[in-house]
């Protein structure tokens, strides 16, 4: 069948409340369910984009005006002044979005750190990232997040590890393929890996002559039918800016006869099938840095 697994990442205070009601309306419209990978601790974004104040960065910066697209206070957020809980805040937003029949997953607490510090840190350090956010995430929403995904998509064996002592069925950690189960230091771990399979808007755009007039066509013309497609879009670009985009996106992919479903519905049915794999972290096109891809 046809498939697209939507996964939504929420990073940020604003990305919260205005991008994921946003993104609720659009697809309610469409009857299309997807999951949301929710940060509910403290907004640091904007010292994360300071912080990565060099020359690559500020080159993605002017390819993708990331001030016109995350909005000027989510580029200040957390420099000049202590970042807002987003949880604590925006908790209904994150209730309305699972009483919508969304999937809720597990982003980050402070999604700056993690996406920053989260694979250099102690093992110890890592477990009380993950228990603070989640307990948070769990207080909101009344259940354990059965899956999470690495901001960034910075993971290692350490941070997979540390995760399997977490009550997830699956995590979306890594880029890659297809579904796997990770080897880690020999030890195959039961929770299952699904892989972002596609690049993401910001990944993509001013690559390749990749303009916001032809991103869908670009976007669709990576999807193959048999196999399955994970997509990652992000609560402050297509809940915002981009959102019109996103519609007429979902619009054709509908038309073209695909599914859109949460990464929960894949991996329940693959569950059994999946192989075994590993990832590494490696740099990759149109992104900072390192980040977790299958090998
Ligand atoms: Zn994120």
């Amino acid at each position: 069948m046809k498939t697209i697994a939507l996964r939504i990442d929420v990073d940020t205070f604003r990305g919260t409340g205005r991008g994921v009601p946003a993104l609720c309306r659009i697809l309610e419209k469409y009857g299309v369910r997807g999951t949301f990978y929710f940060s509910v601790g403290p907004d640091n974004m904007g010292r994360h984009l300071w912080r990565l104040l060099r020359p690559a960065f500020l080159w993605k910066m002017l390819r993708t005006n990331a001030a016109g697209l995350y909005g000027p206070e989510i580029v200040l957020m957390g420099t000049a002044w202590p970042g807002p809980k987003i949880g604590r805040r925006h908790a209904g937003v994150i209730r309305a979005a699972m009483e919508a029949g969304h999937e809720v997953g597990f982003h980050a607490w402070d999604h700056h750190r993690a996406q920053a510090k989260l694979t250099t840190m102690s093992a110890e350090a890592m477990r009380s990232e993950l228990r603070t956010g989640l307990a948070e995430l769990e207080r909101i929403t009344g259940v354990a997040p059965r899956t999470s995904a690495a901001p960034g998509w910075r993971s290692n064996a350490q941070l997979l590890e540390v995760k399997s002592e977490f009550p997830f069925d699956y995590n979306s950690d890594c880029r890659g393929e297809f579904p796997f189960y990770p080897v880690v230091n020999g030890r195959r771990l039961e929770q299952l890996q699904i892989p972002v399979t596609l690049p993401t808007y910001d990944e993509a755009l001013g690559r390749d002559g990749v303009t916001d007039e032809n991103y869908n066509e670009f976007q669709i013309s990576l999807l193959k039918p048999e196999q399955l497609n994970v997509i990652t879009i992000h609560a402050e670009a297509e809940g915002g800016r981009c959102a019109g985009m996103f519609e007429e996106y979902l619009r054709r992919v509908l038309e073209l006869g695909y599914r859109v479903v949460p990464l929960g519905v894949v991996a329940a049915e693959v569950k059994e099938s999946a192989p075994e794999g590993r990832m590494e972290l490696k740099a990759f096109p149109g992104r900072e840095g390192v980040l977790a891809v299958q090998i």
